[in-house]
């Protein structure tokens, strides 16, 4: 199976590389990176820090149906328009793991994928997504009693906060209370505050260094409190889950998947 990426220069684009290389059913068919980047020419497996491999990057524009199967797209919410329209124009299925997109993207992501195959998810480690079904039951137990806090961290550089991850878990906590996370989240405190009103979600969000992603679900009650924790020590764990889901995507038909389709989690 031939794969594509968008952004292969970018941080979670060199682990894409070395994801593919590791694996035996699924080949790095094209790199793209934007039209007027440095990179173009260079060679990937240099590119990712793995030694010389077959192909060199591409700018976008030079990009045809013919060199993938499926397409991987982690870059920036400013891109996704462009490459989701690629996509659609080209029939090609897209695993997309770009964060931070507003409703109206999501509205064009729901759109495409009556036409396309995509799966989409805010984050593709196995442990995370088996964290959101662990929340579900935690606050099917809890959750109208405890109070709910959610914190995530993450590097220095990045560029949405709080992290798509830490949304879903609040999607996925207020979904199994019959809360709408729009109204009950609460993003960050200061000052002089009221008391907690037991029926918000309350997230906290770190940004530091090289922190490469952390996310706690906190049920605090008068007396216990159950803390459910996952922490990525490695890019490589998001792009392995990307390169299973774009295996499991192809020649599947038009439609919205999720990583708890991929990984059967439901
Ligand atoms: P990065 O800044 O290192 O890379 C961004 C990529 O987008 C680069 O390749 C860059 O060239 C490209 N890009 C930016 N602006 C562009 C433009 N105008 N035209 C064309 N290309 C452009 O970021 P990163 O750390 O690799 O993260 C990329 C995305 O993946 C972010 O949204 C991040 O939140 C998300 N992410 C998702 C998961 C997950 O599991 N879903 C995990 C980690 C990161």
């Amino acid at each position: 199976m031939k794969v594509g990426l968008f952004g292969a220069n970018g941080r979670m684009g060199r682990v894409l590389i070395e994801a593919l290389d590791q694996n035996e059913n699924a080949e790095l068919s094209v790199a793209t990176v934007r039209d007027d980047s440095p990179w173009i020419g260079m060679n990937v497996g240099e590119l990712a820090g793995i030694g010389k491999k077959p192909i060199d990057c591409l700018g976008m524009s030079s990009l045809t149906q013919q060199h993938a199967d499926v397409m991987i797209d982690f870059t920036l919410p400013v891109v996704f328009e462009n490459n989701i329209a690629w996509c659609v124009a080209n029939k090609m299925p897209v695993v997309i793991g770009t964060t931070g997109l507003s409703e109206s993207q999501l509205a064009v992501l729901d759109e495409a994928a009556k036409t396309i195959p995509i799966v989409f998810a805010a984050n593709y480690s196995v442990g995370v997504n088996l964290m959101l079904s662990l929340v579900r039951q935690a606050a099917k137990a809890l959750g109208n009693t405890a109070d709910i806090e959610i914190t995530e961290a993450h590097h220095r550089f990045k560029q949405d906060a709080p992290s798509g991850t830490a949304m879903a878990i609040g999607e996925a906590i207020a979904d199994e209370l019959g809360r709408d996370l729009k109204t009950c989240a609460v993003y960050g405190r200061e000052g002089k505050e009221p008391e907690r009103d037991q029926g918000t979600i309350g997230f906290a969000t770190v940004r530091a260094g090289d922190i490469v992603g952390e996310h706690t679900a906190l049920f605090a009650d008068i007396g216990e409190r159950l803390e459910i924790t996952h922490k990525a020590s490695s890019r490589l764990t998001f792009a392995k889950g990307a390169v299973h889901a774009a295996q499991w995507l192809h020649g599947k038909p038009a439609g919205l998947y999720s990583m708890v389709d991929v990984l059967d989690l439901k």
